[in-house]
């Protein structure tokens, strides 16, 4: 690690002692879900006002210009200090990523510095009941009016879309093309007339996606990304960087927290232990991974092909150590386990199922015959 990146880390770790919220740090699993939302909305907030809000942008959309090995060994810190995860968690990983490759000038300029100032919540509206593994099949249509589209259609298991301000989301807008060639990239207003949502239970007893109703819901021209029926080349980009290093990361530290969990009390001695010690080696292979890529940061291929199998990795690693944890005879965390074990179900589903990255890894990586 270099003398600057060693004084970043001890700054920041200063600041996170004194900033993450003494409610989260020891009564996190106690809390009613609105007073979680609260708190990571206001997290979003303070990490903004603390200058910890894009370490990893450029200084011309508001960042701090740093890179991203930074920005990833931030993001392992604040776990560690049991930071809250802010809730515009869709927008800094999915949104900005997409807008630097895509974005008007116009779109830089006004939805990353709000995101960044925590001053908007995102969702992502791509999955319909009809399309998910294979998104292309999305039915929500885009019809062309004076000045915009007018939207109508349904999306569903759109995480965080009852509280968001703005959806990035695919819709059609031709049915001449070919299927991948008719499709748009919108940025949405949420809170207009014509949208609305149904909470969807989870089986962990959370609800934090929602399926979402579009009728005759107006975007303006300004807010479609790319060209129209590019949404395609666009949408790739928004998940590319779902299934990569930042993501990962961000699992990892949460990984490591449950490890960390079992390791000081409910897997202390014998072979529970030993288990735990095998999960931490592996646990550790996703951080290497994730470091190693990141010498690669300017070799786009290369890049591709490290993270691309980190999803796999992480999400069948936490449901392996889910699994586990939940047998165990610990009085104290049995509540936790038993909702990370149902929680973590979805980890090898979303961001793309993990069926669906094998294949991508066997194809785009590996070159295998179809
Ligand atoms: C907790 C959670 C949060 C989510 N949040 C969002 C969100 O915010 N926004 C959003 O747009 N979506 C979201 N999703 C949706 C998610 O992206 C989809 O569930 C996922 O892409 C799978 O699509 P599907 O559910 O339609 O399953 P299907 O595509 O119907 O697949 C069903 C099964 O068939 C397998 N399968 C399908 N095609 C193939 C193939 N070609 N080869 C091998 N196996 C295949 C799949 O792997 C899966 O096991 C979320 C899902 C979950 C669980």
């Amino acid at each position: 690690m270099t003398v600057v990146q060693t004084s970043f880390l001890e700054t920041a770790s200063a600041w996170l002692e004194e900033n993450v919220p003494e409610r989260w740090r020891t009564e996190r699993n106690a809390l009613a879900e609105d007073e979680k939302i609260d708190i990571r909305r206001e997290w979003d907030r303070q990490l903004y006002a603390g200058g910890y809000s894009g370490l990893s942008l450029p200084p011309e959309v508001g960042g701090r210009g740093l890179g991203l090995r930074e920005e990833v060994l931030f993001h392992e810190l604040a776990a560690r200090a049991h930071a809250p995860e802010g809730l515009g968690r869709i927008g800094r990983i999915l949104t900005v990523p997409t807008l630097l490759v895509h974005g008007s000038e116009q779109q830089r300029s006004r939805y990353i510095q709000e995101i960044l100032r925590g001053e908007s919540v995102w969702c992502q509206g791509f999955s319909e009941p009809g399309a998910g593994s294979d998104l292309a099949s999305v039915t929500t249509q885009a019809r062309r009016v004076d000045g915009g589209y007018l939207l109508s259609g349904q999306k569903i298991w759109t995480s965080f879309a009852q509280y968001a301000d703005r959806c990035i989301l695919l819709a059609r807008t031709s049915t001449s093309e070919p299927r991948y060639r008719n499709l748009s990239y919108f940025l949405l207003d949420m809170k207009q007339p014509g949208i609305t949502f149904r909470t969807i239970k989870q089986i962990s007893g959370d609800s934090h996606f929602a399926e979402v109703f579009l009728d005759d819901v107006f975007v303006p021209d300004e807010d479609l990304v790319g060209e129209e029926n590019n949404g395609w080349a666009v949408a790739m980009t928004t998940l590319t960087a779902e299934r990569g290093g930042i993501e990962a990361i961000t699992r990892y530290v949460e990984m490591r927290g449950d490890l960390d969990t079992l390791e000081r009390c409910c897997a202390t001695e014998g072979a529970p232990r030993e288990r735990v010690q095998d999960m931490d080696t592996a646990l550790e292979l996703v951080r290497w991974q994730v470091m190693k890529a990141l010498d690669f940061m300017d070799d786009d291929r290369e890049f591709f092909r490290r993270t691309c199998v980190l999803k796999v990795m992480w999400s069948e690693q936490w449901q392996r150590m889910t699994e586990f944890a939940v047998e165990l005879p610990c009085s104290e965390h049995r509540e936790h386990w038993r909702h990370q074990y149902l929680e973590v179900r979805a980890a090898s589903i979303y961001s793309g199922s993990n069926e669906i990255q094998r294949n991508i890894i066997g194809d785009r990586v590996l070159g295998l015959p179809r």
